[in-house]
């Protein structure tokens, strides 16, 4: 048997992997091994397999035993290259430790810095590079980032400040009493000495052991520290977040150091081949003269932008102009990558795929088809579904903008507008939130673990920090308006203040930031509709010719001809229709009849229907709401202009229309002459201890035929009416919760008498389909039956998922929570389909219905169809459309298409059948 392979090495012109093996090397090791073969300069080193952080968690946190010697081989690779020795007195090589998941995932072990250097090669590095302060700087930062991510010190609760942070400011005081900022490069080789010196008491205090000074147990410290970060908490926030399963380990990457901080001939920067936040085709990113990577995203020193760099180093501002060039005709993206100037020597770290708001996606995609680089088809796969959303997120009312005053300027990190009350710490932020406060999150920079606190809020202002800091790169790839380096706020946590230029706000305060232009404005500010929503909502022709309107229409125009399954959209009145229409729907999949009842005068009617004794009082009232609901359909039908209607008859239980409190009970009784007695005793005989399993559904039509007759009339004279304006009308009457084949068959035979009497009275003809909705396992357990008399299904999952789980869709947030952390499930099974369970029960569901009647009409209403992996879902089992509300349309067009072309990717690549 061949021996297992845990190390691949990469760098000077020798690769093992490549681009393409992410989920053995992880991102960043598979990109450097691309990289590698692609010419451009990457510092030797190797990546440890993800399989061997798979190993370790299977077996009691060890690892296989051919490790250690494929380890020393990739070591040995690199002194060899290099001309240098790990741990070596004359030339020491010094390793980067980084991890690197299949997706960069911010919360675990990122880096460590400048490791192999202990007390004895500190020395040979200060004699080789003929630079004391950079030798000792580097030693100072490696125990800071050891002693913080491998022997754990760190901020205890309740402290502001990091440990190391505060013994520098100590010796900062020291060596420069009252004066303020000093930078760090301002402390000169002797007290670097000395910090060293002060760090390893530190590391000692804490933790009780001696900062480890032979490099190979560093090496090994650091290797697990990457493996053991997998599985902490911040990590798992953020899988649980974006559904990444914890299977799929990390790889760790070990890799020769090269220095940005020898000097002010050295660099360290972090660029995007586009702007990630607008998408333009610029040279985007930021820099730092003498300086290591980590001070860029840290938020320390407040960086420079990269077109800058022309002026200090313009030979490497060359080549890495061109280095952007090839980047982005090789991987065909829009890249963000970390580079290094060494001595004016450029060396490329890291190269991924950018992330980038909505917005930007949405550009990049398109421009890259203009610019040939990619296909049409290939654009829809480069939006992830759910960020189009904030395309259609809302902004600052432009009237509101000019009125504010700005009192902040920031780095425009996060696109969109946020109003909120500001906090600033991450747990008061969540507490906030809870309490449905609209929440602003500030600090002075965030860390990864305010990342719950970014979550909750709906926006993210820092004073310090630039475009890559980690505020940035967590709001833009959740999609949150952010500001951050916004240098005028001074931040005073111990107070819970923010003051800006004198003025004061506490912690409760409003301001609101606007993440496209980077302002800061006092108070609350009213928000407007983004321009897609102008356009197509609005009907404002102002913004018709923005690129972002024209850029989106373009890509739901491609999704148009790649997508099999239509969308459809859940609306109950005609401006929802419209609505939908506008972005793009294919007509109603469902409309919810009740909803149109609790307007104005008709919920009286409605309760008197209710609380009607006999049949025949029950017509009468029902005779009353008759014109209302007709109206309303031709209204939609008119929107619809010949799309089909699913119109869903009557479901909630009738208890959900009457007041139960007293004094509302005696309103309605003065209205409606009934006394307050009899109202409160029909409340009670109403009464269910379990509503949403009791009288309701189509056991009320059934109960109570009239209420059927009259809602199909409605339908139907609505339908004649439309019809003779020249109108097509294509209703789909809908009948909810069956179980039973006999309780469709009832309804069914109510709607064709009261059609046929409805085209006898108008002399003419009517095309309807009468179908059903599956939402009680039982249905889909006997839909071979129910389809005989169905024309169409439409998956209710909404009720399908509470009662296949057996759990409430109103009850389940206080254990929901719990299920995600333990993984029970691995996402909300009222947000995306349990695919496992209820999926399995819909997908026999469509093979029974299609196996008695070929030709029926599949769709699914639950709020699934907006989601874009249940979107994906429904493509797979071969349903004809999904219905989602109006705003989400759009993101399940986009999940179709990209569904339609997943699968004809698949097939092309799926092995041929040989002909026999
Ligand atoms: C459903 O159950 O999925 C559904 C669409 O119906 P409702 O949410 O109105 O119960
Ligand atoms: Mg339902």
């Amino acid at each position: 048997m061949a021996k297992a392979k845990y190390v691949y090495i990469f760098g000077n012109k020798k690769a093992d992997g490549d681009g393409s093996m992410k989920a053995l090397l992880g991102g960043k090791g598979a990109n450097l091994a691309e990289m590698t073969r692609i010419g451009l300069p990457v510092p030797p080193g190797f990546t440890i397999t993800t399989e061997v952080c798979t190993y370790y968690y299977a077996n009691k946190r060890t690892y296989p035993k051919e490790l250690q010697a494929q380890v020393e081989a990739g070591v040995a690779n690199m002194e060899k290259i290099l001309g240098k020795k790990f741990g070596d007195l004359n030339k020491p090589l010094l390793v980067a430790v980084r991890s690197g998941a299949r997706d960069s995932m911010p919360g675990m072990m990122d880096t460590i810095l400048n490791l192999g250097l202990n007390d004895q090669t500190v020395i040979a590095l200060e004699k080789a590079s003929g630079n004391p302060r950079f030798a000792w700087d580097c030693y100072r930062r490696f125990i800071q980032m050891y002693g913080d991510v491998v022997m754990g010190v760190q901020k205890r609760p309740g402290e502001d400040h990091e440990p190391f942070e505060i013994v520098i400011d100590q010796l900062k005081e020291e060596l420069f009493p009252g004066q303020h900022h000093v930078e760090d490069t301002k402390i000169d080789a002797e007290g670097l000495k000395e910090l060293v010196n002060r760090f390893k008491a530190l590391v000692k205090d804490r933790t009780g052991k001696a900062f480890p000074n032979n490099p190979w147990d560093q090496l090994k410290g650091a290797v697990g520290a990457v493996f053991g970060s997998w599985m902490n908490d911040r990590a798992m926030v953020y899988r649980r977040k974006y559904g990444i399963p914890s299977e799929w380990g990390t790889a760790v990457n070990v890799q020769a150091m090269v220095f940005g901080n020898t000097g002010q001939n050295s660099g360290s920067g972090v660029a995007f081949t586009r702007d990630p936040a607008s998408g333009e085709k610029v040279f985007y990113g930021e820099f730092l003269m003498n300086a290591q990577g980590e001070d860029v995203v840290a938020g320390v020193r407040t960086p420079e932008p990269v077109a800058l760099l022309k002026n200090e180093q313009p030979k490497a501002f060359a080549e890495l102009e061109k280095v952007r060039k090839t980047l982005e005709s090789h991987f065909k993206d829009m890249q963000d990558f970390e580079f290094t100037i060494e001595d004016g020597q450029l060396f490329m770290l890291q190269t991924r795929n950018g992330k980038r708001t909505g917005l930007a996606a949405v550009r990049i995609a398109v421009e890259m088809v203009k610019e040939k680089l990619i296909t049409w088809e290939t654009a829809i796969t480069r939006v992830p579904a759910e960020q189009l959303d904030q395309v259609l997120a809302p902004v600052f009312d432009r009237a509101a903008v000019k009125a504010a005053k700005v009192i902040a300027k920031g780095l425009p990190a996060g696109p969109g507008a946020a109003s909120g009350r500001i906090y600033f710490n991450a747990d008061r932020a969540v507490l906030a939130a809870e309490a449905k406060e609209k929440v602003l999150l500030v600090r002075v920079e965030t860390s990864p673990e305010d990342l719950r606190g970014m979550i909750a809020a709906e926006g993210i202002l820092t004073a310090r920090g630039g475009v890559s800091s980690h505020a940035a790169l967590v709001a833009r790839q959740m999609g949150k308006v952010c500001v951050c380096g916004a240098s005028a706020l001074h931040v005073d946590y111990a107070n819970k203040i923010l003051i800006v230029d004198g003025q004061e706000f506490k912690e409760g305060d409003y301001l609101s930031i606007d993440g496209t232009l980077g302002e800061v404005y006092a108070g609350e500010l009213k928000t407007a509709a983004s321009e897609i929503v102008q356009v197509l909502v609005e009907k404002s022709l102002d913004a018709k010719d923005s690129a972002t309107f024209r850029n989106f229409k373009q890509l739901m125009d491609w999704c148009a001809k790649a997508t099999k399954l239509l969308v459809r959209t859940n609306a109950d009145s005609p401006d929802q229709t419209a609505n939908a229409i506008a972005f793009g729907a294919s007509g109603i999949g469902l409309c919810r009849t009740e909803h149109m009842f609790f307007e104005g005068d008709r919920i009286d009617a409605m309760r008197e229907m209710i609380l009607a004794e006999n049949t025949e009082d029950r017509k009468k009232a029902l005779a009353k709401l008759l014109p209302y609901q007709r109206e309303d359909f031709i209204g939609i039908f008119k929107e619809l202009k010949g799309l089909p209607a699913t119109i869903r008859f009557l479901d909630p239980p009738l208890h959900e229309f009457l007041p139960h409190e007293g004094s509302l009970i005696r309103d309605l009784s003065e209205k409606i002459g009934v006394t307050p007695e009899k109202i409160a005793k029909r409340v009670a005989e109403l009464h269910e201890f379990n509503p949403m399993l009791g009288h309701r559904g189509c056991r009320l039509g059934i109960a109570y035929p009239e209420i059927s007759e009259m809602q199909a009339r409605a339908v139907f004279e609505a339908a004649v009416e439309v019809q003779k304006k020249g109108i097509k009308v294509k209703p789909e009457i809908m009948i909810p919760l069956v179980g039973f084949p006999k309780e469709l068959q009832l309804q069914i035979d109510v709607v064709n008498r009261v059609a046929q009497e409805v085209a006898k009275e108008k002399k003419t003809k009517l095309n309807y389909l009468v179908g059903t909705m599956i939402e009680i396992p039982r249905a889909a357990l006997v839909a071979d039956d129910i389809a005989k008399d169905a024309q169409f299904f439409s998956f209710g999952t909404n009720d399908l998922t509470q009662t296949t789980l057996g759990m409430s869709r109103d009850d389940s947030g206080s254990f929901l929570p719990k299920y995600g952390e333990l993984e029970i499930i691995k996402k909300n099974p009222f947000a995306s389909i349990d695919q496992t369970g209820v999926g399995r029960l819909m997908q026999m569901a469509v093979e029974l219905g299609r196996k008695t009647r070929p030709d029926i009409k599949l769709g699914i209403c639950g709020e699934h169809g907006g989601d874009p992996d249940s979107v994906k879902f429904c493509h797979r089992i071969g349903l004809n459309y999904v219905s989602c509300s109006p705003f989400r349309v759009p993101v399940a067009r986009l999940a179709a298409a990209q569904a339609a072309l997943s699968e004809a990717k698949a097939a092309k690549t799926a092995p041929k059948k040989k002909k026999k």
